[in-house]
């Protein structure tokens, strides 16, 4: 197995890192940071965010497997002491019926940024927010090619069911289990009154649908995709969709959405 280990640089994390390498090289496995098939994130969901972004042109190819070292993860499900014990099951050692993991796959967000000078694509695998730099965002909401609201507020947050858990749920979004293929729209603090009105309600969209947010002003605004920020002076559009690729992860036990919700956020 061709494998590759990105770790939160915290002691305990570059010591399970470490850890993993040992047992791995003693398990016959291949270390291969350009073409790996399963890699592993040690640390926490953010982690996670920055793995993925690593293998982002590979993103069809490999598996991605998460042990946390902090508090529970929704990205990553192993704890701690438990890295043999994934080893093994990596090796369908321990349980026969394990030979080769589940591979559940999650729905990504792709954006195409319009700007006076050029265009680019993301795919984000919690969200991307566009919020001003120097104060209210104001921007025309178009779903489906028809215009739907005029946004003025502090930004605009797009997430992926899997990200709902993050940025979405601080905003009010509502959690959505990651099988169903959609992105979520919410608001971030937005104005309303006479002039600017807003649904006020976060939305979802169906994978066949888009959105597209329109500057309607000269206004430097803050992109962000994850874990990532850009400044853009000159932005025309996004354009934003559930994404055609998928990102995978590979599940040697079961590890259920809604159990993540409760553990994490009700105790
Ligand atoms: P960070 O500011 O250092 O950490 C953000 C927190 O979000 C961490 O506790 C992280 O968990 C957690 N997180 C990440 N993905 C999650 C998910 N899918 N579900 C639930 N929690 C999640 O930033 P970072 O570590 O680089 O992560 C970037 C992410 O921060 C963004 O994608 C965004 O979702 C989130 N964020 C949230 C807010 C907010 O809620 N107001 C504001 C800005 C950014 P770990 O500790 O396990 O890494």
């Amino acid at each position: 197995m061709r494998y590759y280990v990105l770790d939160r640089g915290d002691p305990l994390s570059v010591e399970l890192s470490q850890q993993f390498h040992k047992l791995a090289e003693q398990r016959g496995f291949e270390l291969d940071a350009e073409s790996p098939e399963i890699v592993v994130s040690i640390g926490g969901d953010g982690t996670m965010l920055h793995a993925f972004h690593t293998f982002i042109d590979r993103i069809p190819d490999l598996a991605f497997v998460g042990v946390h070292t902090g508090h529970l993860g929704f990205y990553a499900d192993w704890k701690a002491d438990e890295i043999p014990k994934l080893i093994d099951l990596m090796c369908g050692i321990g349980d026969p019926k394990i030979m080769k993991p589940r591979i559940v796959k999650y729905p990504l967000v792709q954006l195409e940024i319009h700007k006076k000078s050029g265009t680019a694509s993301f795919i984000a695998l919690n969200e991307f927010t566009l919020k001003g730099v120097d104060g209210t965002l104001v921007a025309q909401v178009d779903i489906n090619d028809v215009t739907f609201e005029m946004f003025r507020g502090d930004g605009i947050c797009i997430s992926t069911p899997s990200g709902s858990t993050a940025y979405n749920k601080s905003v009010g979004g509502a959690m959505v289990h990651p099988s169903i293929d959609a992105l979520q729209i919410a608001e971030i603090a937005s104005i309303n009154n006479r002039i600017f009105r807003t649904l006020g309600s976060p939305l979802l969209l169906p994978k066949h649908h888009h959105c597209d947010i329109f500057s309607s002003k000269d206004q430097r605004l803050l992109l962000t995709v994850d874990h990532n920020n850009f400044q853009i002076d000159d932005l025309i559009s996004v354009r934003c969709q559930v994404a055609e690729q998928k990102v995978s992860f590979a599940r040697y036990r079961p590890f259920p959405f809604w159990n993540r919700v409760r553990d994490a956020f009700l105790g």
